[in-house]
This record gives C-alpha cells, sequence and structure tokens, in this order.
C-alpha cells in the first residue's frame, strides 16, 4: 500500500521548494530530512546566496533564472517574509576582458536588461569598490540577495499549510524502484511512495544509479565576512551585490544584512571532499591571507580583517552544471541535484520543475536538455 504520491527526500534549498510547489498542484507530498530543514551545515548556511540574471557564458539558464524571479516573488507574497532584496548587482572587471567582453556576449543572447558603468560613473555611484584604471561595471538592476533560511523555512511553512508533511532526523539510506512504487528507507524504517524526488544535496551520491554516483563530487565552498568602517555604506540600499574578476584575483559579495558585517568571499575556491557532512570549517592560513590581501585592495571601507568565516558543502556534477529530470531508466524516480555552487537562485524554478515533472505534468521550461541525467548516459 502506498504512503502516498510523492516523497521528497532532503528539505534544503531546492528540496523545500519542491515541497512548496507540489503542494500547490494540490499533492501533499512528504519530506525526508537528514538533520532538519535550513540547518546551517547544508548548502542553505551563510545566511544569504546572490541572485542574478546575468551570467558570463550560461545564456543558456536564462529561462530558469526568469522562472525563478517569479516564483521567489511568488513565495513572498504566499508566505508575507521578504526573501529576495532587490539590491541590484555589479559584475565587475577590466572593460578589455576577458570577464565582462564574455559577460556582455552572454547578456546580449538572452536580452536581460543590463547598463555598463565606466571608471568614472562606478567612482561616483559606488565608491565603495576601488577600481583599477581600465575596469568598469555592469550593472543587473533585477539581481538581488536571497535570504536562504528564510526561504526554506517560508517554502515549508506554506507547504505544510497545504496538507505536505516534512520528517527530521530521518536520513534516507536507500530509494528503491519496485514495480508498484519507490521504497524509501531510512536505518529503522521504510516507506512507499507513487514518486521520489531525490534533492538531497552533498548527500545524494549514494542515493543515485552508480554511472551518475560517478558523475558528482562533494566541494567545500567558504564564506568570508568583514566589518564595515561605516556600515551605511553597505547597506542594500547603498551596496548592490557584486562579483569582480580581474587578472587573477576574484572576489564575490552581497550587501549587509546584520548591519554591520559584509560578505566578501573570494570566488572559485571550492575544493573537493570526501564527506559533506564533515567539511572543515576553518580556514587555512592561505586562505586568510589572500582573503584578506584581495579585501584590502577591493575595498577601502571594510577593515581587513576577518570577522566571521565558514564552509559548507554543495554537490558538483562533472562539468558543473547540475542534474534535473527523471533518473535514467527509471519510471518513478526524479533527481534535483548537483547544481555546482550555483544553485540557489535557481531553486525555486528547480523546485517548481521538479514537482511538474516528477507527477507527470509538462515541462515548465524548454531547452533543458543540458541539465538531463541522460546526457551522462550517452556519454557512458
Ligand atoms: C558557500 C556557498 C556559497 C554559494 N553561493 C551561491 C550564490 O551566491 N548563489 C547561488 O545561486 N548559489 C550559491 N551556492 C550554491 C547553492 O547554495 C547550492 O547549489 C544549493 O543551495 C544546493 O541546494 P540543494 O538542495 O542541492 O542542497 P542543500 O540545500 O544542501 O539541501 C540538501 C538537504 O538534504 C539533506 N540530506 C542530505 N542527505 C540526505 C539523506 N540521505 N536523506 C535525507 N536528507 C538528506 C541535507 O541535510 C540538506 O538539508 C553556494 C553554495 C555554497 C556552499
Amino acid at each position: 500500500m502506498s504512503d502516498g504520491p510523492l516523497a521528497v527526500v532532503g528539505v534544503g534549498s531546492v528540496g523545500s521548494m519542491a515541497l512548496w510547489q507540489a503542494s500547490k498542484l494540490g499533492v501533499p507530498a512528504v519530506g525526508f530530512e537528514a538533520v532538519s530543514p535550513a540547518h546551517p551545515r547544508s548548502a542553505v548556511g551563510g545566511d544569504t546566496r546572490l541572485f542574478r540574471m546575468t551570467y558570463r557564458g550560461e545564456h543558456n539558464l536564462y529561462p530558469l533564472l526568469q522562472l525563478a524571479e517569479r516564483r521567489w516573488r511568488a513565495l513572498e507574497e504566499e508566505s508575507g517574509q521578504e526573501i529576495l532584496v532587490r539590491c541590484g548587482g555589479l559584475s565587475i572587471g577590466e572593460t578589455d576582458g576577458p570577464y565582462i567582453p564574455a559577460l556582455l556576449d552572454s547578456i546580449k543572447r538572452t536580452g536581460a536588461p543590463y547598463q555598463i558603468l565606466d571608471h568614472a560613473e562606478m567612482a561616483s555611484c559606488y565608491p565603495q569598490h576601488r577600481l583599477s584604471p581600465g575596469e568598469c561595471g555592469v550593472l543587473d538592476a533585477r539581481a538581488g540577495v536571497l535570504r536562504t533560511d528564510r526561504a526554506v523555512l517560508s517554502a515549508i511553512d506554506v507547504a505544510r499549510q497545504n496538507g505536505a508533511q516534512v520528517v527530521k532526523d530521518a536520513r534516507v539510506r536507500e530509494v528503491r524502484e519496485l514495480s508498484d512504487g519507490v521504497r524509501v528507507s531510512t536505518d529503522d524504517e521504510s516507506w512507499t511512495f507513487d514518486r521520489v524526488i531525490v534533492a538531497s544535496g552533498s548527500g545524494s551520491g549514494p542515493l543515485l544509479p552508480a554511472h551518475l554516483q560517478r558523475q558528482v563530487l562533494r566541494k567545500r565552498i567558504f564564506l568570508t565576512w568583514f566589518a564595515a568602517r561605516d556600515p551605511e555604506q553597505f547597506v542594500p540600499n547603498a551596496f548592490p551585490i557584486f562579483i569582480r574578476i580581474t587578472g587573477d584575483r576574484s572576489m564575490y559579495g552581497a550587501p549587509t544584512i546584520d548591519g554591520s558585517t559584509v560578505k566578501a568571499t573570494l570566488d572559485g575556491r571550492g575544493a573537493t571532499v570526501a564527506d559533506g557532512d564533515t567539511v572543515a570549517r576553518e580556514l587555512t592560513p592561505a586562505e586568510v591571507v589572500e582573503s584578506v590581501d584581495t579585501a584590502q585592495d577591493f575595498f577601502p571601507g571594510l577593515i581587513p580583517e576577518i570577522v566571521r568565516s565558514d564552509a559548507y558543502p554543495d554537490l558538483y556534477t562533472s562539468d558543473s552544471i547540475g542534474l534535473l529530470g527523471p533518473v535514467p531508466g527509471s519510471e518513478r524516480v526524479y533527481c534535483a541535484t548537483g547544481f555546482s555552487g550555483a544553485g540557489f537562485k535557481m531553486s525555486s524554478a528547480l523546485g517548481a520543475i521538479a514537482a511538474a515533472e516528477s507527477l507527470g505534468l509538462g515541462p515548465l521550461v524548454d531547452g533543458l536538455d543540458f541539465l538531463r541525467p541522460e546526457r551522462f548516459t550517452s556519454a557512458g
């Protein structure tokens, strides 16, 4: 006998959104969460994530980001919480490249609105950034900063009001497809559901078939925060999210949320780890030195000393894109995982697509072949 139409394994960034979106389709799903939703050792940790519509080399994400933007707005309306703080976003780099020309090429393919600010305009509008001669900024007015735990907990709250359930402290050990359903097993219990979505982030590997397990790896990503000399300069109205890639240096960050500290973090430092549950939280001396030096050079208004740091896990695919779709060869198991250090901004859309498609409803967005798990099957 079935325990319900749908289970979601992992109630983090994507799983919470799948639970919420399934509940809006009239399907009260059951979420199984190894710890508790939005716990700080998951990819939800660290308070905020960047949301932006403009990306270098990733123009095929644009329809997903458009859907995500609409879903974040819907979640705000349904929960009454501000989740996406719309402070805009700056991409900063050398006008002659390589970053800015490649970014502009991708933006033009999508039709996303943008505004170029030359060196003088950046100095006048955003003096918080100390630019080198030859650098400019590209403003994405639709960008912003997402409040991560608020987003996850709000989605679960709305989903529960619609009949969904969350089982905490339930680490799923096996997802096995049977002839008439899917068995979900923890160490102590088993349930059977008509359909299952695997959305367990860095814990997804063992729940995937062997050929997909070979295509995913867990990474540690650290974050650093600095104190602002004048916090008013770094509030959302004055300081958009930013990503700056200039020469061999890169940093990204967000305005202050707590009124005193500013997230400013080295970009692209994800390091492979064996276990997502035990990532080293301490920064190495080299990470500290490079973070402080870069923040000092980039931001005259930040005190060059790390006041907070931590590290979190995320699951990467071998091509750093993600897995969204039915597990190859399976009728009833769907995976939504492996979003490779970039998934939070899209998680409202990923959850919506996972909920709809796992329930046999049509695709919400066309052109998602680049995310489908089949690409690895055919590659062997
Ligand atoms: C430090 C850092 C900075 C980032 N910055 C950005 C950014 O600025 N913008 C952006 O868009 N993205 C960013 N990302 C990426 C983004 O946060 C992740 O891609 C996204 O949050 C992953 O969501 P998820 O649902 O796959 O995983 P999670 O949110 O980690 O959720 C997985 C959940 O599954 C649970 N779980 C694990 N195993 C099991 C199991 N066996 N049974 C039951 N439950 C299980 C976990 O406890 C967890 O709650 C960043 C990631 C990190 C780590």
